[in-house]
């Protein structure tokens, strides 16, 4: 353990608690993980993650409907 937030690198210690992302596993502290999503991983559980897998997770919708929309155009 590195004791570091993964985003911005302030150390853990009795102030700054260590969490982590549900969905990618590396450590933040609480003021990294301001999002709650459904993480597929732990049954769509609406859970802590950070904010690159916030961006993930809200993105899937958009990228199914990408495909989808491509396909269509084959
Ligand atoms: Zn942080
Ligand atoms: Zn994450």
């Amino acid at each position: 353990m590195s004791g570091k937030c993964f985003a911005c690198s302030s150390a853990f210690g009795f102030f700054k608690k260590e969490h982590g992302c549900k969905n990618c596993g590396f450590a933040f502290c609480s003021s990294c993980l301001p999002h709650k999503e459904p993480v597929p991983k732990h049954n769509n559980q609406r859970l802590p993650v950070c904010i690159n897998c916030h961006l993930i997770l809200t993105g899937y919708v958009y990228i199914y409907m990408y495909i989808y929309v491509y396909v269509c155009l084959i």
